[in-house]
Parts: C-alpha cells; sequence; structure tokens
C-alpha cells in the first residue's frame, strides 16, 4: 500500500522524485494468489533441503562479499561466461535500478516498448532520463521493430523484455542483433520469465557477438526466491565494472547468497515444475478461450502468465479479489491495456479456482 507525501515535504524532494507515482503491487491477503508471476509450487523438496542447511550454516555477523564471488562464480558456470561478466543484485529490481544510474540521467534517453514492466520509466525518470517510448501493436502486441532501431540509434539504454511482461511474446534474436548493432549505449534484454520459454529463446545466444547485449535474469520466478531478491545480469565486464562502481557495496545480504547459491547447484530439480507450468499455461489459456465467454480474449505466452481482455476487467478483478478470494493483477486502466487482467499460471487447484470463477462472473455478467 502506498501512503501519500505531505506538500510540505513534496516541496523539499528533488523534483523527479516528488513527480513519481510509486510501483503499487495491490497485494492484499487473498486465498489464490496469481498476481506477481510467482511459482506457486513451492521449492523441490531437495533445494529446500539444502537451502535450509546452507541458512543454518551461514553466520551474519561478517558484511557479506560485496559481489557475491562464490554465487557469481557459480552462475558463470552456468551460462558458460568468465565471473566478471555477471553481476548479482538484490533483484533484478535494483540492477535495473543501476543500469539507469550508470547509464541515464539528465541528456540521456531511455528506450523501451511499451506495454511492459512500468518499473523502466519509474526508475529512469528518478534519475531524470529521458524516457522514448516505441508503442507495441495495440492487438497483437508485437514490437515495432524498425522504429526501436530508429530510436536505438541516439539511446544510452534500449529495454526489451522478453517474454515481455504482460503481453507474454519473446522478442526475436535476430531483432535483437539488429539493435544491438543500431545502438551505441546498452541494450538490455530483459528475461525474467526466460525458464519458461522455448529452448533456444535467450539472447545469452547473442553475447559473443554483441558487444553492448546485457541480460537480465531472476531466481523470483522460476526458481521460488522471489522472497530472498536474488537477479543477475550477464554482459561485457565492461558494463558489469561500471555498474559494480554504482551498487551499494552489501545490497545482496548473506542469507540470499546462501539460499541462491543452494538453489543454482540445483537448478535440475526445478525442471519438471517449469515443464508443469508450462502445461498448466496451456490449459489455463485454453480454459479461458473456452470456458469463459467468447468476449474474452486470452494471448499466447511464453511466461508464467497469460493476459486476458475481459469486459469490465477491473470489476471482474474486483469480484475476483472480493467473492473468490483470487488475486489476479489488473492492468485495465494502463495505457494500451484496457480491459486486461494478468494471471499467472498457478498450481492445477488454483487454476481450477479462476477458471470457474472467472466463468461464473463472466456468466452473470452476460444474464445482467
Ligand atoms: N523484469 C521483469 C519483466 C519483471 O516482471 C520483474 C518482476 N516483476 C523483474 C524484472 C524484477 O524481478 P525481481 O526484482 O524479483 O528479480
Amino acid at each position: 500500500m502506498s501512503q501519500s507525501i505531505p506538500e510540505e515535504v513534496r516541496r523539499l524532494m528533488r523534483p523527479s522524485a516528488a513527480a513519481l507515482e510509486p510501483y503499487d503491487p495491490a497485494f492484499s491477503e487473498v486465498r489464490v494468489n496469481l498476481s506477481a508471476n510467482e511459482n506457486t509450487y513451492g521449492m523441490p523438496a531437495d533445494v529446500a533441503a539444502n537451502v535450509e542447511g546452507a541458512l543454518v550454516r551461514t553466520a551474519t555477523n561478517r558484511y557479506p562479499a560485496p559481489l557475491a564471488d562464490e554465487l557469481r562464480r557459480e552462475l558463470a558456470a552456468w551460462h558458460g561466461v568468465s565471473p566478471e561478466r555477471v553481476i548479482v543484485g538484490n533483484g533484478g529490481d535494483e540492477l535495473l535500478f543501476n543500469l539507469v544510474l550508470a547509464f541515464g540521467g539528465a541528456g540521456h534517453v531511455l528506450v523501451s516498448a511499451p506495454p511492459t514492466f512500468s518499473v523502466y520509466r519509474l526508475y529512469a525518470e528518478l534519475v531524470e532520463t529521458e524516457v522514448q517510448d516505441v508503442p507495441r501493436d495495440s492487438e497483437t502486441f508485437a514490437p515495432d521493430v524498425d522504429a526501436l532501431l530508429e530510436a536505438a540509434r541516439t539511446a544510452s539504454l534500449v529495454v526489451v523484455t522478453s517474454p515481455n511482461n504482460p503481453t507474454g511474446d519473446l522478442f526475436p534474436l535476430e531483432a535483437t542483433r539488429r539493435l544491438c548493432a543500431a545502438c551505441p549505449g546498452v541494450v538490455l534484454i530483459d528475461e525474467a520469465y526466460i525458464e519458461f520459454a522455448h529452448a533456444g529463446a535467450s539472447a545469452k545466444a547473442l553475447l559473443a557477438e554483441c558487444g553492448n547485449l546485457v541480460v537480465l535474469h531472476t531466481l523470483s520466478k522460476a526458481f521460488c526466491l522471489a522472497g530472498a531478491r536474488i537477479g543477475y545480469l550477464v554482459g561485457p565486464s565492461s558494463v558489469m565494472a561500471a555498474l559494480a562502481a554504482v551498487r551499494q557495496p552489501y545490497s545482496v545480504n548473506v542469507l540470499s547468497q546462501a539460499a541462491a547459491l543452494a538453489v543454482v547447484r540445483g537448478r535440475a530439480s526445478f525442471e519438471p515444475v517449469i515443464e508443469k507450468i508450462k502445461a498448466e499455461r496451456a490449459r489455463l489459456l485454453e480454459g479461458c478461450r473456452a470456458r469463459a465467454d467468447r468476449r474474452v480474449r486470452a494471448w499466447p505466452s511464453e511466461a508464467n502468465f497469460v493476459l486476458v481482455r475481459v469486459p469490465r476487467a477491473h470489476e471482474v478483478r474486483e469480484r475476483l479479489r472480493d467473492e473468490h478470494s483470487i488475486l489476479v493483477r489488473d492492468f485495465s486502466s494502463a495505457p494500451g491495456l484496457k480491459d486486461c487482467l494478468r494471471i499467472t499460471v498457478g498450481t492445477p487447484d488454483e487454476n481450477d479456482a479462476v477458471l470457474d470463477a472467472l466463468a461464473q462472473l463472466t456468466r452473470e455478467e452476460r444474464a445482467q
């Protein structure tokens, strides 16, 4: 819940901060929470046991290794790069903030392709970066690659999300290659949801050939560590050095580093869960299309959520919460997302609950 800032305090703030619309995850206590794209299956038992052991063994009286050296080495080995090409953050969010801190600011342009993750604009504007939007197609949400290439020519930072949040589509690798060639600055492909996409979809494959490409991954989604806040970037060591210079030295705490190390070492155990989520995604998508109403539209997704358009979405979201104790994310008043709700793919029971409730609500709406 965001608090309002009294006028006398607002006057003291830097103008870009005073003008902010704070990020509001719109959270409330419910039975079925499908609003934040977490992994609702929980951690596989073998990994959970290792995490627990690692936490018990971790002393908290000393400061953490600033660059999370052991975790960084493990992540680097996983992705086949040297450790200097990896940086760990307190969630992907911290790394996004550090990117605009290092490469944004007055006189710098960040290019973005909305509708997308709202945090890019929020952080960019906080540090007085000009944001240049290249809107996606209003029906298919396909990015306008030619317009992105044009805008990228004068950008310090281009951010494209793949799979995109909340539309679920991938950004083609060929377009990333062209974007890197066109942009004199840094090109960030935010792959927070890449584990749910088909094999070979990651822009990681282009790191060797594109010297200004940075890829963001997180352990918050597929790997059940949203609460521990661990994200990381893979990119050129020069960019990682710039980010290391602006970061708060101890932002990634010892407990999170220990938990993340156990999760990364046990990553193979997540594969069956990820496959299950992908299968449930197909079922949720089909269910939204079939069991609800003809007026309901659902877009294909390569992530762990689906975007649906339903008549009177805002009201549907409130009734899902208040009458069924199901929380989904409301984008109905966001630009370009009229009447859209984003539903995280949950367990079979959670997905059944949301499908049944949606079918009932749309039936009632129709009867009115
Ligand atoms: N990028 C995208 C596209 C996201 O949706 C999110 C989380 N909502 C993040 C980055 C940041 O995730 P985290 O800070 O939990 O790593």
